[in-house]
C-alpha cells in the first residue's frame, strides 16, 4: 500500500513536480493537490490523505490558517501537515512548528530531504493507525 499525500501550493509548475516525484517514488502515491486552502479544505476531508503537504503562503487563508481549520476537524486532526516555504527565517520555522506543523520544508526543495521528512511523518501516521485500532 503506497503512503498517500495532498499537495497545498499556488506555484503550480512546483505543485506538478511535487506530485510526479511523489508518484515516480517507492511507495508514494499523491491523491490530490490544490492550489488554494479553500479547495483544500473542501475536499481533504472526503480524501483522507496520511499526509499533507500544504505551502504557507496561499492567496485566501494562510497555510497556518488552513492548518488550524484541520486541526479542529476531527476527521483531519490527526493527519501530520508537512509545511513549505521560501522563509528560512528561524522565527518563522519555529512559528510554523509552534502552530503545529509537523515539519518544515524550505524552498527550493531538496528531494532527498523531502523523501526522508516524508518517511518520518509516515512513521508517525501509522502510529496513529495502530493507536487507534
Ligand atoms: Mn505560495
Amino acid at each position: 500500500m503506497p503512503i498517500t499525500l495532498s499537495i497545498v501550493e499556488d506555484n503550480e509548475q512546483l505543485r506538478n513536480t511535487l506530485a510526479r516525484e511523489l508518484n515516480r517514488a517507492d511507495g508514494f502515491k499523491c491523491l490530490s493537490h490544490y492550489g488554494t486552502s479553500e479547495d483544500t479544505l473542501k475536499d481533504i476531508p472526503k480524501v483522507r490523505p496520511e499526509i499533507v503537504l500544504m505551502d504557507i503562503n496561499l492567496p485566501g487563508i494562510s497555510g497556518i490558517e488552513a492548518l488550524n481549520i484541520l486541526r479542529e476537524d476531527p476527521s483531519t486532526a490527526h493527519i501530520p501537515v508537512l509545511a513549505l516555504s521560501a522563509n528560512a527565517m528561524t522565527r518563522d520555522i519555529e512559528k510554523c512548528l509552534e502552530a503545529g506543523f509537523f515539519s518544515y520544508l524550505t524552498k527550493p526543495i531538496k528531494i532527498r530531504e523531502f523523501m526522508e521528512s516524508l518517511d518520518t511523518a509516515f512513521e508517525f501516521a501509522q502510529e496513529h493507525v495502530r493507536r487507534s485500532n
